[in-house]
């Protein structure tokens, strides 16, 4: 792979078997064309954001290697959603087979319509802290700094390590 960077993707699912789910979806993310898998997370369960009338979350994260441009990323993982069932209804934060989030990829910092990296959510949400720091616990986030900062003051709340 030429020009490769390495991303680390949020997934995540709260319908029709997480667990299932979050497996094949990392299984098809390792199998994309010019994406290699690194490591993955432990699988946690994690409280809902927004609507509380939907059922609990099971969350990972995952790097890879990839030569992608960022938004042929978001595309592929948009695909591999909607292979998965996601139906967009429009509610914000609402139930899913599964989402994919590009969080990071290499230090850029990416400010697209379609595609903002950092991930706006990253700086304060513990199912994306935690698993990232078990996979990258060295890592420093373009322009909010080291990720062990951010998890001293991100309480592990409402998440449950799985496995
Ligand atoms: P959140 O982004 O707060 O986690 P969500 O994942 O539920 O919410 P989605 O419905 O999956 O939101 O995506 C809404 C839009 O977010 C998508 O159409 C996509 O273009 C945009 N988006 C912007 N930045 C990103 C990113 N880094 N990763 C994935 N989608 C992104
Ligand atoms: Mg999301
Ligand atoms: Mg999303």
């Amino acid at each position: 792979m030429n020009h490769a960077i390495i991303a680390y993707i949020g997934l995540g699912s709260n319908l029709a078997e997480p667990i299932a789910q979050i497996h094949a979806a990392r299984a098809a993310i390792a199998q994309l064309h010019d994406v290699r898998e690194l490591a993955i997370s432990s699988l946690y369960q994690s409280v809902p954001m927004g609507p509380q009338d939907q059922p609990d979350y099971v969350n990972a994260v995952m790097s890879v290697q990839t030569s992608l441009t960022p938004m042929a990323l978001l595309r592929a993982l948009q695909a591999i959603e909607t292979d998965q069932g996601r139906i967009r209804t429009g509610e914000r934060w609402g139930a899913r087979t599964l989402d994919l989030d590009v969080l990071l990829y290499g230090d850029q910092i990416i400010d697209l319509p379609d595609l903002t990296v950092p991930h706006v959510g990253i700086s304060e949400r513990a199912f994306v802290l935690y698993p990232l720091f078990e996979i990258a616990p060295q890592l420093v986030i373009p322009s909010k700094g080291p990720l062990t900062d951010l998890l001293a003051h991100c309480p592990y709340s409402g998440l449950t390590r799985l496995d």
